[in-house]
């Protein structure tokens, strides 16, 4: 029932006229006539011609209350008029707030929170926290995750089209548990073997930190084959390393059963990195650790101008609220599990669709010409994509074969939605 203004600003064909060479070469990379957003309300933005299109990529799986909510806006409003920014430097309780907040949805000693602006600054910080306080230098991290593009985090990240060609060392991929196309199945057992021979075979004996997603996100919504982390983990614990949880994209409730992914593998890591659905479409992001793990920064002079910016804080401290009081992890099960089952049939009435993954409002379709072959359908994926923005549904696509559709909309989703979004699919 909402209505966007109507839009007095230049056309989207205009922008391109007068304004090509400034912008982004990413605004071309899905649709061959990009599309020129100018307003958004919870499941839904509308272009410069009021059409409204159904987001079911959330801004790459960040937009985890819906577009412009109303309670995260007015947080955001009442902060900018009392304080835009300070510097962590000095106290201010809209930061320690949100900070005790965060924590609580953290098990164990997991407590103090650095505050960053993106995904990448996070993992960053991470890998420097576990390589200051083990002393070490090696780190795993699987093929097919992505952790981010600056130095060490685009080191971290194992998929070629993210990777620069830039030196980056002291990085160990391991074998990707994907149960779709990896080579042990579904034996999370066999593949954490591979990083059990890393440490031995790659390293001194001692790494820094193992990094992995719970689900991962940009590599085509892969889940981990089961058992997979546990075994990791104590592996690397018993070299000396810290396991750093990425929830960038699987954390907030987005998978559902869990508020964090990685809960849904029983372990628990020593740091835990997150952005994304923190903010809801603000830029943020964290890394939450340990009063221990912490010390080795708080020895140090770290800091960064933003992190903590108190309208930003203001922004993810509402965003936790109404996860909780829309239940919004709950949606995200109930409608990611019918969505699921409705892909799947969909799944049984097409060939080129191979495999639907993925957990609650974290969902994969991977598309391919031949099911015995796994071969990629990367023109197809394109094709589809492009058609169902046609009929008014914006979905992502990923996976290094780039045939992998993400579906990650706002966890307010709903049964209907799902219906639509299928529908489109279907078409
Ligand atoms: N980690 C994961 C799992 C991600 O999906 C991403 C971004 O897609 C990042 C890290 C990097 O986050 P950002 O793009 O905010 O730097």
């Amino acid at each position: 029932d909402y209505t966007p203004p109507p839009y007095e600003g230049p056309s989207g064909e205009e922008i391109l006229a007068k304004r090509k060479e400034f912008l982004s070469p990413s605004m071309f990379f899905f649709y061959k006539k990009p599309l020129n957003i100018v307003n958004g309300k919870m499941q839904y933005l509308f272009d410069e011609n009021g059409r409204r299109y159904l987001d079911a990529f959330g801004g790459i799986a960040t937009v985890s209350c819906g577009h412009c909510h109303p309670k995260v806006v007015e947080a955001i409003v009442n902060q900018t008029r009392k304080l835009q920014h300070s510097t962590i430097l000095y106290l201010n309780n809209t930061v320690a707030d949100f900070a005790e907040a965060l924590a609580a949805k953290l098990p164990g000693d997991l407590k103090v929170v650095f505050f960053t602006n993106s995904g990448t600054e996070a993992n960053e910080l991470a890998l420097l926290m576990a390589k200051l306080y083990t002393g070490n230098h090696d780190v795993i991290s699987l093929r097919n995750g992505y952790h981010g593009n600056a130095a060490g985090t685009m080191g971290a990240t194992a998929q070629s089209v993210w990777k620069f060609n830039v030196i980056q060392s002291g990085v160990h991929h391991a074998v990707n548990p994907d149960p779709y196309r990896g080579i042990f199945g579904s034996d999370g057992g066999m593949y954490a073997r591979d990083v059990e021979e890393i440490i031995e075979y790659g390293t001194s004996g001692n790494v820094a930190a193992f990094i992995s997603e719970a689900i991962q996100g940009v590599g085509g919504i892969v889940e981990l084959a089961p058992g997979y982390l546990p075994a990791a983990y104590k592996m690397v614990k018993n070299a000396g390393g810290l396991c750093i949880a990425d929830e960038v994209q699987a954390g907030f409730g987005r998978t559902g059963s869990h508020f964090w992914g990685f809960e849904a593998q029983g372990v628990v890591p020593d740091i835990v990195t997150m952005a994304k659905g923190i903010g809801s479409g603000i830029p943020l992001g964290a890394v939450v650790t340990t009063p221990r793990i912490a010390e080795v920064l708080t020895q140090r002079s770290y800091f960064n101008t933003f992190g903590g910016n108190p309208v930003c804080s203001a922004a993810g401290r509402a965003v936790l609220d109404v996860i909780a009081e829309e239940n919004l992890q709950q949606n995200a099960l109930t409608v990611g599990t019918y969505l699921k089952n409705s892909l799947t049939a969909l799944q049984h009435k097409y060939q080129l669709i191979g495999n639907v993954r993925g957990r609650g409002l974290m969902l994969g379709v991977e598309l391919v010409t031949d099911r015995e072959l796994k071969t990629p359908a990367k023109l197809e994926t394109l094709h589809i994509m492009d058609q169902m923005k046609d009929l008014g549904v914006l979905i992502g696509k990923g996976g290094c074969r780039g045939n992998v559709f993400r579906i990650t909309p706002p966890l307010c989703f709903t049964k209907e939605d799902a219906d639509f979004l299928v529908g489109a699919m279907d078409y």
